[in-house]
């Protein structure tokens, strides 16, 4: 026996054998890492074995040769193409995570001590007004839906700017509580925007000459955990201190073609398969009608079996790529998420902060899942209910 065999079949696992879906895997409604095409899990199998007919696989090439040189510069291109960047927006890849730009943005973009606006509306957007502070920056909290559980987003009206704020920062898609704007909110004039939008960057089109930075972790909506995807205008880029560490330095990023050091590789490789991916579908254009499509099916099967389901967003802000419900009671959901799995679904379970169910449909996850859990929520609350 190999000494790499599983020493235990997991219980999803075992589930799975009599809840084969189509492609012979689990739906896979998990929010990140989450789901990734079957045809680049393919791809990805191949070239780890040997890419590009170099005689070795991606996983053991250097982030200095010519292969994975020319690799990196196609994916530059093709990230600039998805998203129609303009060409005085520079593209970067740092490691980190989403959570690691809550204090590179601002020791970027601000003075030591300055001061930037925040629009609280999700546990990342209180994480990103925390961590400002405590790397020595005032964080204004402009609008918060704190008290009213961040079921919706503010109106225009409602948004109190500071006195000349450094930027504003927003969250496009709040991955825990299950909303997302649908435009983005207007700044002061002369104001960046910068917006997080690790949930749903690339799940629609998107005026990124609106934006000061945008950045994204690359394992919910773009490939696998390790990269971190940094939108940054030109300008914007200079504006660090002489003493900010070079690796926090988005013109070093630039400057190095985001390898001062070993970057995450395998991660920007697979950035690379999902913009083309991407690109080979139809763009962001066609996503964006998926998307609506895939959410509206569920929502609906939700909406249809209220009050025994409670989706938790309001229908005006709720996001196409993070669901979110309750049941009447813990053990009914505990209940639907353990039979969920006999059916082939796995990863609903809400996050820890919110209790309760999430299914999360980015752009990978395929249309037949939705279709399969909609149905199951209308057994299952005919059966319950
Ligand atoms: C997942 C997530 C983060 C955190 O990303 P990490 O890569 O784990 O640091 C931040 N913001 C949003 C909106 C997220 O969905």
């Amino acid at each position: 026996m190999s000494i790499f065999a599983p020493t235990q079949l997991v219980t999803t696992a075992t589930a799975a054998i009599a809840a084969r879906t189509a492609g012979g895997r689990m739906f896979n409604f998990n929010a990140g890492p989450s789901v990734l095409p079957e045809e680049i899990i393919h791809q990805i199998q191949q070239d780890i074995w040997d890419w590009n007919g170099t005689g070795y696989g991606i996983l053991e090439h250097s982030h200095r040769a010519k292969a994975y040189e020319a690799m990196l510069h196609e994916t530059f291109e093709n990230v600039r193409k998805v998203g129609s960047i303009p060409a005085n927006y520079k593209i970067i890849f740092m490691t980190g995570g989403s959570s690691s730009q809550n204090f590179i943005v601002p020791t970027n973009l601000l003075p030591k001590g300055g001061h930037a606006d925040y629009i609280e509306t999700d546990f990342w957007s209180s994480r990103s007004i925390e961590d400002a502070n405590q790397a020595g920056y005032h964080a204004h909290t402009a609008w918060s839906g704190k008290s009213e559980k961040y079921v919706r987003l503010p109106e225009a009206s409602e948004i109190q700017y500071s006195a000349n704020p450094g930027y504003v920062h927003f969250t496009s898609n709040n991955t825990i509580f299950g909303t997302q704007w649908k435009t983005e909110p207007t700044t002061p004039a002369g104001v960046p925007l910068v917006c997080d939008a690790c949930s749903d960057i690339f799940s629609k089109p998107v005026d990124f000459s609106k934006y000061g930075v945008v950045y994204a972790s690359a394992q919910k909506n773009l490939g696998v955990t390790g990269a971190t995807i940094v939108i940054v205008r030109e300008d914007l880029a200079e504006r660090a201190a002489a003493d900010v560490p070079r690796m926090l330095q988005y013109r070093t990023m630039i400057k190095e073609e985001s390898r001062p050091n070993t970057p995450p590789h395998f991660a920007i490789y697979s950035v690379n398969l999902m913009a083309k991916w991407i690109l080979a579908n139809g763009g962001v254009d066609v996503m964006a009608k998926r998307n609506a499509e895939k959410a509206q099916i569920i929502y609906d099967a939700l909406d249809a079996a209220v009050p025994f389901t409670r989706p938790h967003a309001v229908k005006q802000a709720r996001s196409l790529m993070n669901i979110t419900f309750r049941l009447p009671t813990p053990e009914l959901e505990e209940k639907f998420m353990a039979e969920g799995v006999q059916h082939g679904f796995d990863g609903m379970r809400g996050h820890r902060v919110t209790g309760g169910m999430r299914v999360s449909a980015y752009n990978a996850f395929p249309r037949e899942g939705c279709v399969a859990v909609a149905a199951y929520i209308k057994d299952f609350a005919a059966k319950n209910g």
